[in-house]
């Protein structure tokens, strides 16, 4: 009964916010089979998550590592096609955690970071695509690397091996989001890179607009988090 409720709420809310994709897509000219739906799940657990699962969502983001290890493995042996992103800022003690749980990474960030991965990757034979955070507001308490480093770090990246998929940014709470997603699809653009994970529950539709390949909500699809 409980579960039934629950799956009812969660198909609601997925047709919501795929139509609120679909429609942010169709403004753009774009298709929206091009925009992945990430749904994260941070601080939700596994019975909150299975209604996403069996409506047919197989992109999940979780922000720590060791929440995610204590979800995932059960989940997946459901689900073996399910895809976990790691989303959160990533300490580089993780690294090897992080490399043998997910399919994707995108809070790459830093040099230590990168260097951390690469030995991960090399070790594991393992390698999740990885997503350069950019701190596209400059904002001192945010992850991401200032946008002067990124030729930088992008150049270690992909000199380390890592498979980089594209660009991913958080834009400044509170202000009108436009100009800084737009900034990190032109960051993109000028580095070449096809992935832009950008967008959450309150401006995925400007995300969409504007290129993201990946938006990623969560409490649209799961209401408010406690
Ligand atoms: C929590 C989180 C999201 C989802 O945010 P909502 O506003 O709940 O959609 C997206 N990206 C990151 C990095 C997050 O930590």
């Amino acid at each position: 009964m409980i579960q039934d409720d629950l799956s009812h709420a969660a198909d609601e809310r997925l047709a919501a916010v795929r139509e609120r994709i679909a429609r942010a897509a169709r403004v753009a000219a774009r298709d929206p089979a091009d925009v992945t739906l990430i749904a994260v799940t941070k601080t939700h657990d596994a019975a909150a998550i299975r209604p996403l699962l069996a409506a047919g969502v197989r992109d999940f983001g979780e922000n720590r590592v060791q929440e995610a290890q204590a979800k995932w493995p059960t989940l997946r042996a459901d689900y073996p096609d399910a895809r976990l992103h790691l989303i959160g800022q990533l300490q580089s003690n993780k690294a090897a955690d992080a490399v043998a749980l997910a399919d994707s990474i995108h809070s790459v960030d830093r040099p230590s970071l990168i260097e951390a991965l690469a030995r991960a990757i090399a070790a594991s034979g393992r390698a999740p695509g990885c997503f350069l955070q950019v701190n596209i507001g400059a904002e001192p308490q945010k992850g991401g690397c200032p946008i002067a480093d990124l030729p930088a770090l992008l150049r270690q990246a992909r000199d380390a091996g890592l498979p980089v998929a594209g660009l991913m940014c958080i834009p400044p709470a509170e202000l009108e989001p436009a100009p800084y997603l737009a900034l990190c699809a032109k960051l993109a653009r000028e580095h070449g890179l096809g992935g832009l994970s950008m967008g959450m529950s309150d401006d995925l539709e400007t995300a969409v607009t504007l290129g993201a390949t990946h938006v990623r909500v969560g409490s649209a699809l799961f209401g408010a988090r406690p």
